[in-house]
Formats: structure tokens, C-alpha cells, sequence
């Protein structure tokens, strides 16, 4: 069965189309679920406004819109509602407060910033300090650790522009966790198609050899990224020649949301 649990909303600042539109094309391309999961927004202190997320007053919009649309839609397609968010320690227990008015499904774990939005780096942009990565790898871990999240998003979000054993010294860190802790890895359609620095093979294969399970999200910003994975042989290919078993885990160990 075709599901993506990784889905955003114009609410962020840098994704287009409609929810209407989303969902119209999961159900074009076979989906059974589709789980939006739009950057959360943060309870900051002093008024610091992020270009990333949506605010917290457009949260109550977010729900009920998702909310009617789900019954709307109901013999089409399930609708979840979720969140991708960081592991920020200092703003998490005010967001949780808030978030628990609402009836989220799930929550995906995607570490953007190290250590945090207003405090560090964006993890997409080369850094050859091996603190930065070790810094992204503590924290990925501790979010896991927290029970909170269904699955961690863009694992090798973080580009690392230094040596390979480092680079592996500590990704493998972060991949034995997840095993130990039987946390999913997503491999991220988004930056696939859009030729980023993830998925990356090294990545994915050393993630394999461990043992280490996956799920795919199509981490859409555009309703077009709704795609079915088997229709991408790139992507066929990449799965392949990382020894992912394609197949085998793509719907398991999405959990229910913490604070029900
Ligand atoms: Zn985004
Ligand atoms: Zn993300």
C-alpha cells in the first residue's frame, strides 16, 4: 500500500499548491495515505520570526482545514495529521503544551538547524567542522531517544564537506541508533529529485550493511513531488545499489503521537 507521511503546506513560506491539490494528486498516483507533516511552528521568545515555518497563529487553520478535508475525503484517501519538526530543546515543552489542544497523528523528526533556528546552523550548508556534525548527530539521536517521532527525516541532512572517516565516524553513530532503537531512516524523495547532497550513497549504503531499516517520503513542497517511488528508476536505482530492500519497509513503525 502507497503511503507518504512526509507532505507540506503553504504555510511554511517555501511550498506551493493547495492542500486540495496534494491530496488530489496522492490519490491520482494510488496513495491510501498521505500524512502532512508541515514545519512546525515554534513558540520563540521576543518575537523572533521564522521564515521557514508557518506561525503559531496559523496552527488552529492548519488543523481544521486538514480536518475538513480529511471527512471530505474519507472514501478516497486517509489523511494524518503530523508535523516535521526539530529536536530544539529549549522551545520543545512550550510547543508540546500548545500542540496538545489538537489532534496530531504523528510527528517526524527533521534536525534543520544545529543546535537550533536562532542559536546555529542551517544543516544543509557545507561545514567542515567536525563539531557541527557531531553536534547534528548527538541531537538526532536524543530526539530519537525521546520516544516523540515516527521517523527521522533526511538522515544526511547535514553536509559534511570534510573527510569520509570522520564523516562515517559519526554517521554511523547516528545509524546505530536507529537500529538499536528500531527508528526508521527516511530516504528522501525531495532531495533526490532535486539532486541535493541526500540521499547520498555513502550514506545509505553504510546504513544498509548495519542494518539499518528505511521508509521513503516524498517530503513534498509541490504537490508534482507526490510521486509513486516505483516510477522513478533513478531512485530504483539508488535503492538498488545501496542493497535497501525496497519493499519491505514502507509502511512500518509510524507511531501514534506522544501526548494522547
Ligand atoms: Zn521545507
Ligand atoms: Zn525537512
Amino acid at each position: 500500500m502507497l503511503a507518504n507521511y512526509h507532505t507540506h503546506t503553504i504555510r511554511c513560506k517555501h511550498a506551493k499548491g493547495t492542500e486540495r491539490e496534494y491530496i488530489e494528486a496522492a490519490i491520482k498516483k494510488g496513495f491510501k495515505i498521505l500524512g502532512f507533516s508541515d514545519h512546525v511552528p515554534f513558540p520563540y521568545p521576543n518575537g523572533f520570526v521564522s521564515t521557514i515555518r508557518m506561525d503559531m497563529n496559523e496552527l488552529e487553520n492548519y488543523v481544521t482545514t486538514l480536518l475538513d478535508l480529511r471527512k471530505e475525503y474519507k472514501n478516497d484517501i486517509d489523511i494524518l495529521i503530523g508535523f516535521e519538526t526539530e529536536y530544539q530543546k529549549r522551545y520543545l515543552e512550550p510547543l508540546y503544551r500548545e500542540l496538545a489542544n489538537y489532534p496530531i497523528d504523528y510527528m517526524l523528526l527533521g534536525q534543520h538547524f544545529v543546535e537550533d533556528e536562532i542559536h546555529g546552523i542551517y544543516s544543509g550548508d557545507p561545514c567542515y567542522d567536525e563539531k557541527g556534525l557531531s553536534d547534528y548527530v548527538n541531537l538526532c539521536i536524543e530526539g530519537m531517544k525521546t520516544g516523540l517521532f515516527a521517523y527521522l527525516a533526511h538522515p544526511d541532512l547535514f553536509h559534511f564537506a570534510g573527510d569520509e572517516t570522520t564523516y562515517l565516524k559519526h554517521m554511523k553513530r547516528l545509524i546505530q541508533a536507529s537500529i538499536d532503537m528500531d527508528f526508521l531512516l527516511e530516504i528522501n524523495i525531495h532531495g533526490f529529485l532535486e539532486r541535493r547532497h541526500y540521499p547520498g550513497n555513502l550514506f545509505f549504503k553504510t546504513a544498509s550493511d548495519m542494518g539499518a531499516r528505511f521508509i521513503i517520503g516524498c517530503d513534498a513542497h509541490d504537490p508534482s513531488v507526490i510521486v509513486n517511488p516505483e516510477d522513478i528508476s533513478l531512485l530504483y536505482n539508488f535503492i538498488k545499489i545501496n542493497d535497501i530492500k525496497y519493499g519491505n519497509n514502507i509502511l512500518q513503525g509510524l507511531k501514534k503521537p506522544f501526548y494522547k
